[in-house]
């Protein structure tokens, strides 16, 4: 795997970092501190594409490959990594459709997306976040419907979604061979929006409760057949891990950048402190950390792109992309000494949006569980 970047994707690098420096950097602190989600924003991301990036040609996406898809996402969350979740956030969403859908099923979530929709892919529940089997979701047959009750929380784009994948379970004796996948538009009656979270981090991204109350939804809207949810849920996440450590990626990059930026400026006894072997290391092992994960980020989405076996590398690559920008921010925030902590600098707001690496998409501890397990099998 090798970091040198073909023109295509150096055009499109280009792109991103044209419409980050200019639409989203000037009004990424405020959205992160009023907490709210920059909709005009999202749909000029959505205008250009970048929501659809790696859905393929033929359903109307970009139809780019895995490691172009990590680059792009790495190049977005530069500028705000909890705008770069929400974007590519539809790339989660249709994942377990893309695995197990019908084509009908595909053109169907696909030209949603597609048209500039919202979606959200929904399996965690107030019971049940690393532990999936703890589901109490539930959906019953009846006739050629299912009625889905319950509900799910912590959902990225949760309470703007215009169409979601959700896991219910057909048969509660049977843990998590007896969970379910379908597809739910969301003006279905019985769907409202709970809580909306007031986070510590990705602020630019919209997480809520979603509530489903006798929602009945069509027989023909099931992902493959009953019990196939949770290995649906687990192939979408192995799927989605490169991206989510590319976000990771970017924005550690960006710590380093302005790092490096404020040593060369910040003067104490009469020098930068860009001349203290002390900030000269951290800047070296920031660095160090950031290109491993970078490099090892491209490496499991080229994976994907080889369609060999990926779990582990998936795994390996959210863990460790995620430890490296909580690191990385961490020591950011203390180049920049008291400033880092002041509001007024950058790199405060990098530390708060790290740590939610370390915990979804399965937290970190899940990832040596599935790194672990694949050594073990
Ligand atoms: C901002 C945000 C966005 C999210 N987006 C989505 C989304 O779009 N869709 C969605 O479905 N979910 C989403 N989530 C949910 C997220 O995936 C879960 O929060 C996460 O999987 C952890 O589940 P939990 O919060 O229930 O923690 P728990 O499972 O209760 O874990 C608590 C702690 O115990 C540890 N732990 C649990 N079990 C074990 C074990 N067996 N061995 C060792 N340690 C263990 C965990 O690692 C963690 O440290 C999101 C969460 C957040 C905060």
């Amino acid at each position: 795997m090798s970091l040198l970047l073909t023109e295509e994707q150096k055009d499109l690098i280009s792109m991103i970092k044209e419409f980050g420096q200019n639409e989203i950097l000037p009004v990424a602190a405020e959205y992160d501190r009023n907490g709210e989600m920059p909709i005009e924003l999202y749909k000029k991301a959505f205008d250009m594409g970048l929501h659809m990036i790696d859905i393929p040609e033929e359903y109307g996406g970009g139809g780019l490959d895995a490691v172009t898809a990590v680059i792009l996402q790495e190049e977005l969350s530069k500028f705000d990594a909890g705008f770069g979740v929400g974007v590519f956030s539809s790339g989660l969403a249709v994942k377990p459709v893309l695995i197990a859908g019908t084509d009908e099923q595909k053109k169907y979530f696909a030209d949603a997306i597609c048209e500039g929709k919202f979606s959200a892919f929904a399996l965690t529940e107030p019971d049940a976040g690393s532990d999936v089997a703890a589901t109490k979701t539930k959906a019953e047959k009846d006739g050629d419907k299912y009625i889905i009750n319950g509900r799910k929380c912590f959902i990225t784009s949760g309470g703007i979604a215009d169409i979601y994948v959700v896991f219910a379970s057909t048969d509660r004796t049977k843990g998590v061979k007896g969970l379910t996948a379908f597809i739910v538009d969301r003006n279905t009656s019985g769907i409202s929006v709970g809580k909306e979270e007031d986070k510590m981090g990705i602020r630019l991204s919209n997480t809520a409760d979603v509530v489903f109350e006798d929602v009945r939804v069509p027989a023909k809207n099931m992902l493959g057949k009953e019990g196939d949810g949770f290995k649906i849920a687990m192939m979408t996440l192995d799927m989605s891990r490169p991206s989510c450590a590319a976000a990771a990626v970017g924005l550690s990059q960006a710590a380093l950048d302005y790092s490096v930026e404020y040593a060369k400026q910040r003067k104490t006894f009469g020098k930068p402190i860009a001349m203290k072997q002390a900030i000269q290391f951290k800047l070296a092992e920031m660095k160090m950390q950031i290109e491993t994960a970078r490099i090892y980020t491209r490496h499991a989405a080229s994976m994907i792109d080889a369609k060999v076996p990926y779990s582990s590398e998936a795994a390996i690559a959210k863990c460790y992309a995620g430890d490296v920008a909580v690191k990385v921010t961490q020591e950011a925030v203390q180049i920049f000494g008291g400033y880092g902590y002041s509001r007024e600098y950058p790199v405060e707001k990098l530390y708060r949006d790290a740590k939610i690496f370390q915990i979804f998409e399965g937290t970190n501890e899940v990832q040596k569980i599935v790194i672990a397990g694949n050594l073990l099998r």
